[in-house]
């Protein structure tokens, strides 16, 4: 599972990188299932994995489990066969977490305004804690 804004894309931007491109097709070569599951009520993310053949649920609501359920349940697949990727702690790392999948937080591509800096600014202090408690590694 893969959150979009900031994760795949940037907000400011519906062009996708070469390297983004190259990592969708591995993952797909490898045979990985992904499924963006985005809180995005845009279209933005619906036509990128419409264009791109991602299975994709928009109006997730992450931190609930409701969107992320109902992707592991398009894939018959349970909880803890799947992870999910996102640039958010408050939505993506704990919405992995409650519903008992794994979570990788990725660096945010772009904090192009105030409130992603802040947002990114109090997330540090868990992620400082993780690191420390060696949940994830530098
Ligand atoms: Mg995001």
């Amino acid at each position: 599972m893969l959150d979009f804004d900031n994760t795949m894309l940037p907000y400011t931007s519906k062009i996708p990188t070469r390297e983004l491109l190259t990592w969708l097709d591995g993952m797909k070569r490898g045979g990985i299932e992904l499924c963006v599951v985005s809180n995005s009520k845009k279209a933005k993310a619906a036509g990128f994995c419409k264009a791109h053949n991602i299975a994709c649920i928009t109006h997730s609501k992450k931190p609930g489990r409701r969107g992320i359920r109902r992707c592991l349940a398009r894939f018959g697949a349970e909880p803890q066969e799947a992870a999910l990727a996102g640039d958010q702690i408050f939505t993506d790392v704990l919405g992995a977490n409650r519903a008992g999948s794994l979570s990788i937080l990725v660096k945010p591509i772009h904090l192009h305004n105030i409130w992603l800096k802040l947002r990114h600014a109090a997330e540090q202090p868990f992620i400082f804690l993780a690191r420390k408690r060696r949940i994830t590694k530098p």
